[in-house]
C-alpha cells in the first residue's frame, strides 16, 4: 500500500506544477484508508509556511478537533524540510514515508543542501517511523519536468520590495 500513497502524492505533485505551483504534494492515512490531502499552497494562500505537509497537517487537526496524529501515517512526494519535521514531530505522527530525499531534490532544484529529516523528527525519546526514499525514480520525473528557478523569479508580485 505504501507504493499506492506515494504514487497519490506524486499525481498531487504533477497536477501541482500543471496548475503553477510548486511539485509538491502530500496524503494523510488511517488504518488503509485516506483521510485528506494537499500540495503546496505557498503561492496561492500567500504563505512562506504552507509547504504540502505542513498544511495539510494543520488543516486536518483544525477541521477535526485534534492536536495529535497518532495512529497516522503522513506520504510526501519529497522528504521533509526543516520546518514540516518540525510540524510531524509535534503532531506525533505515527510514520511519515517519504519519495525523493532532500539530497536529490538539490540535485534537481539547485537549491542548498537541507539536513534529513529523521533526527529533526526525533530529537528525543519520541520514536515517529521515518521510511524513504521511496520509488524515488518515479518522484525525480515528476521533478525533472518543473523548471525550478528562483520563487522571486516566478512570482515576483510576491515580494515586498
Ligand atoms: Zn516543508
Amino acid at each position: 500500500m505504501d507504493e499506492t500513497w506515494m504514487r497519490r502524492t506524486f499525481q498531487l505533485a504533477t497536477l501541482s506544477a500543471e496548475a503553477g505551483f510548486d511539485p509538491f504534494g502530500a496524503v494523510l492515512v488511517r488504518e488503509g484508508s485516506l483521510v485528506a490531502e494537499t500540495r503546496d499552497r505557498c503561492i496561492d494562500y500567500s504563505d512562506p509556511t504552507a509547504h504540502a505537509e505542513l498544511v495539510l497537517i494543520s488543516e486536518f487537526c483544525r477541521q477535526r478537533q485534534l492536536i495529535s496524529l497518532e495512529g497516522y501515517t503522513l506520504y510526501c512526494n519529497v522528504e521533509p524540510c526543516i520546518m514540516c519535521s518540525g510540524a510531524i514531530h509535534w503532531a506525533r505522527l505515527d510514520r511519515v514515508v517519504f519519495g525523493v530525499a532532500q539530497y536529490q531534490l538539490q540535485g534537481v532544484s539547485g537549491g542548498n543542501q537541507k539536513p534529513s529529516c529523521p533526527e529533526l523528527i526525533n530529537p528525543g525519546k519520541q520514536k515517529i517511523v521515518v521510511d524513504g526514499p521511496l520509488l524515488d525514480a518515479e518522484g525525480l520525473e515528476v521533478l525533472h519536468r518543473y523548471p525550478f528557478r528562483s520563487k522571486k523569479d516566478r512570482h515576483k508580485k510576491f515580494w515586498d520590495t
